[in-house]
């Protein structure tokens, strides 16, 4: 079997969105983005110190009214108050110059303006409105996101392409045309912006589409052309499995090709379901990928004919759970304990040898065999669990793991 070549991450420039670096070598940023109303300030600081909560390292905003403008300052206020210093990205379409004109503390907030070529305006305003966010965003010295999206890409410039492309003497099919014009979109919206007076380390950008292919032939092209730090997400993902899928599938091919410099997952939730589940998301597809690591992730096997009860399923729900939970602690508390590798594996037939190689592992009965669960620590079998609290026991076992191993005073 061949191997996967290592990945070699793309050399881009490097941008500080306000303490976070992006692109240039640094580890890939997680991003996200809240979906309450910018002007209630409560319910976004919630919102926003909830997902900071979870790992994500960049919030973005919707900054769609005076209102909103200027419900900005009074949530980064109180993010700092609560010691969330998480940086806030604030998205513009439309009206975003008369925002930043009207509400300059917006702006001073914000660590990062996100603005859509095609929603920045229509006609003869569109050049006079973009510049009027560049150099707003230079003035206050931000970082800028240009952000080109499938679903509201320039029409102008489109009309433009696709005309010359029918009169070309070998036109190409339309859907490489509105491709060709994302990306055209994107680079002649980053020169500008630096003909402007915006330092090409002060701008990412990003060409969001909601077809997985679509999504990998666009950034690899714009990945060879450009040098930019790139913002990578597949857009509109859609719903549950369908769109952590999708997401997955193109994230993992372009971030294997080394493209990508920060990456936001976006899901729509279920009714009810944190905002949250995103940036978990987005953080599980960098572990798993072995980019980056956030929380010790539980090896468990999917269960089959050989396991008659769901002790094990119930086991292995709870361990991630509470390894997850325990994170914004342990995170400070016990450097690397976010590269722990716990296992919980059903019965003998792959139990002994899955958990031997995690830290610490369990294999617990299965139908016929003796009711019995040992456990492995490093590798050694350590000890074996029977009776009715296997669970709280092994939850006891990987404590002292974690404190045993990374704990500052325990080495
Ligand atoms: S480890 Fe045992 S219970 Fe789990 S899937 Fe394999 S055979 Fe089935």
């Amino acid at each position: 079997m061949t191997s996967l070549n290592p990945i070699v991450r793309r050399p881009t420039r490097r941008v500080m969105v306000a303490h976070v670096p992006v692109g240039g070598g640094a580890p890939v940023v997680v991003q996200s983005m809240t979906n309450t109303d910018t002007a209630d300030i409560a319910a976004t600081t919630t919102q926003t110190y909830e997902l900071w909560r979870a790992g994500s390292e960049l919030v973005r905003l919707t900054v769609n009214t005076e209102e909103a403008a200027r419900a900005v300052p009074a949530i980064r206020e109180k993010l700092d108050a609560q010691g969330c210093n998480v940086p806030l990205v604030g998205d513009f379409h439309f009206n975003g110059h008369r925002l930043i004109k009207a509400v300059p503390e917006c702006a001073q907030a914000l660590a990062k303006l996100r603005i859509n070529p095609g929603n920045v305006g229509r006609g003869a305003k569109k050049d006079e409105q973009f510049a009027a966010m560049i150099e707003a965003a230079a003035r206050y010295g931000k970082a800028v996101r240009i952000g080109v999206n499938w679903g509201s890409l320039d029409q102008e410039l489109l009309a433009r392409m696709m005309d010359e492309n029918s009169r070309s003497a070998a036109p190409i099919e339309t859907g490489d045309v509105m491709r060709h014009a994302l990306i055209a979109s994107a680079l002649d919206s980053a020169q500008r912006a630096q003909e402007l007076g915006l330092g090409a380390d002060r701008i990412i950008l990003s060409c969001k589409l909601s077809g997985v292919q679509d999504l990998v032939r666009v950034y690899r092209d714009l990945a060879s052309r450009c040098d930019y730090a790139l913002h990578l997400g597949l857009t509109e993902a859609g719903m549950g499995s369908k769109g952590i899928v999708a997401s997955t599938a193109a994230l993992a091919v372009l971030m294997q090709e080394g493209i990508g410099d920060t990456i936001r997952v976006s899901l729509t939730p279920a009714p009810g379901e944190s905002r949250t589940t995103e940036v978990q998301v987005a953080q599980e597809i960098l572990q798993t990928m072995g980019l980056r690591s956030f929380t010790p992730l539980v090896t468990a096997c999917p269960g089959c004919g050989r396991t008659t009860s769901t002790v094990f399923q119930e086991l292995a729900q709870s361990i991630q759970s509470w390894l997850r939970a325990q994170m914004p602690v342990w995170r400070g508390q016990y450097p690397g304990v976010e590269t722990m590798s716990v296992a919980v594996m059903g019965c003998v037939v792959n139990g002994p040898g899955e958990s031997k190689h995690a830290n610490v592992g369990i294999s617990l009965p299965g139908s016929n065999e003796t009711p019995v669960a040992p456990v492995y620590v490093d590798g050694e079998k350590t000890v074996t669990l029977k009776g009715e609290r296997i669970a709280e026991e092994f939850q006891a076992i990987v404590l002292d793991y974690v404190k045993r191993t990374y704990g500052a005073e325990e080495k």
